[in-house]
């Protein structure tokens, strides 16, 4: 991997400041899943090292969450200058562990380090409140502390801004971090840890613990008393285990889980926005987001043109290396999302879907898939129920305003949502009917640092950027002043 600093690249966790290795020796490869190739070795941490981190994030809270919201702001305010520098080499280390198109992939960085500059800045207005009182002699104040130690888990689809948007809410209010991020990207992970370290956070503020056991670490994590918030983002599956496994402490969650988001275009829409939006909305990141579109509802008038431009469009993206210029779509992560496409593709196939692009496996190499378009799909299909995680769109056509309200709340995911049309009553009520946490109207990207991202249903709970993100990592105190 080439790069400007090769400081970047430090395949090791970092603990209370320190970079260090598993007490057992082990460590795991991390591997390009464009290549196969074996980028580096990371260890592989379990128990004993864990509840080290969190001893260090322990020790570390008292001094640093005593410090003003303007100091940690102006660390806080460094580590994102840092990440903007270094921008193109961060960029380099996601492509490489990731496989996302490195204009993609610096896009994330950028986006990962709006946070950081966002909650630099929001951590100076958590403000409390003063009520008047409820008897002469009273008066009531209300203000808001840090939770404390949080634990935070992340997925591989956004190995920079996933972390980014949950710790620096976090670190801004005055919490310490331990980290977990995902088995098949640690290095982004480790890249930032080393720009915190530079930006002058104090030792144990933020910890990194890499593993490839994660079950064990999330048991200790999720089991401490010292640990008082979690912050997930990953599968329902995995979700669920670890709030279950949250309740004997009962600590503070938020949880940002699967998506199955509907894409609906009714007859006055602007075709020509809707495909652009289909198209950055499904084929982002190759699929696998947990806000990519994953049903696309066509209304009648509209279907055959649609569906003609779609493929127009979609004929045009390039699979390929996400280092090489001019690719649209990178690998999928693992040999298991690329089976769970194939499987869907071959389903919904079987259940009648025209393939009118793609449909199969990409000769760029192991992992590459083409992006697939799938006409005349419907709610039988695998492909209505499960999220795709993977660049392949199923196109339903419907009818009526109220049978694609049903058909889209049918599911019990509910995080993203998004549909085109022009009539403004249509989309107030489309937008109020619709049952999920995000709705971008006439338009397919509404991930942004100052809106609240979330789910309802069993998407999860909880709103990770904007003035309601910072919310999630405070407590709330209220103290009633006597004899007055
Ligand atoms: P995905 O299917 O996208 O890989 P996962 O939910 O399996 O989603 O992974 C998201 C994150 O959760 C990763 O960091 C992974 O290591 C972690 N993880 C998976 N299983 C567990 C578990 N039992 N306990 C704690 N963390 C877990």
């Amino acid at each position: 991997m080439q790069l400007s600093n090769s400081k970047l690249l430090k395949p090791h966790a970092y603990i209370d400041g320190k970079w260090s290795d598993a007490e057992s020796g082990n460590t795991f490869p991390v591997n390009d899943p464009a290549t196969g190739e074996e980028l580096a070795t990371v260890p592989d941490l379990g128990r004993a090292e864990t509840e080290k981190a969190v001893a260090a994030a322990k020790a570390a809270f008292p001094a640093w969450s005593k410090k003003t919201a303007g100091e940690r702001s102006a660390i806080l305010r460094r580590w994102y200058e840092l990440m903007l520098e270094n921008v193109d080499d961060l960029a380099m280390i996601l492509t490489s562990e990731q496989g996302k198109p490195l204009a993609e992939a610096a896009g994330e960085i950028r986006y990962g380090a709006s946070f950081v500059e966002w909650f630099a800045e929001e951590g100076k207005r958590a403000y409390g409140d003063v009520i008047p009182g409820h008897g002469t002699d009273k008066r009531i104040t209300v203000i808001k502390q840090p939770v404390g130690v949080v634990a935070a888990i992340t997925p591989w689809n956004f190995p920079n801004a996933m972390i980014t948007r949950k710790v620096a809410p976090a670190l801004a209010v005055g919490c310490t971090v331990v980290i977990k991020p995902a088995e098949a990207t640690p290095l982004s992970a480790l890249a930032l840890a080393h720009l915190a370290g530079e930006a002058g956070f104090p030792p144990g503020v933020l910890n990194i613990i890499t593993t490839n056991t994660p079950k064990e670490v999330g048991a200790v994590l999720t089991e401490s008393e010292v640990v008082r918030k979690l912050s997930f983002t990953g599968s329902t599956a995995v979700g669920k285990e670890l709030m279950r496994q949250c309740a004997g402490t009962v600590k503070k969650l938020s949880l940002e889980l699967g998506g199955n988001a509907p894409f609906i275009v009714f007859n006055d829409a602007d075709i020509a926005g809707a495909v652009a939006g289909a198209v950055a909305s499904k084929y982002r990141n190759a699929g696998q987001t947990c806000v990519c579109s994953n049903r696309i509802y066509v209304q009648a008038g509209v279907y055959d043109k649609f569906v003609k431009d779609l493929k127009k469009a979609v004929d045009e993206l390039r699979v390929g290396d996400g280092r090489q210029d001019g690719v649209d779509i990178g690998p999928l992560i693992n040999q298991a999302g690329l089976d769970k496409v194939e499987a869907l593709v071959a389903d919904a196939k079987e259940k009648g879907a025209r393939v009118l692009a793609g449909g199969k496996r990409s000769e760029q190499g192991d992992l590459f898939y083409e992006p697939t378009i799938l006409a005349d799909a419907d709610q039988n299909m695998d492909v209505a129920s499960t999220e795709i995680f993977g660049p392949v769109a199923p196109v339903f056509k419907f009818e009526t305003e109220e049978e694609v309200i049903r058909m889209a709340n049918d599911t019990p995911f509910g995080l993203a949502a998004y549909f085109y049309g022009r009539d403004y009553a249509l989309i107030w009520r489309v937008a109020e009917a619709l049952e999920y946490g995000m709705v971008g109207i006439n338009t397919g990207m509404i991930s942004t640092a100052i809106a609240p991202f979330g789910g309802i249903k069993e998407s999860g709970f909880g709103r990770e950027g904007s003035k309601y993100g910072l919310e999630d990592y405070l407590e709330t105190k209220y103290m009633c002043w006597g004899g007055v």
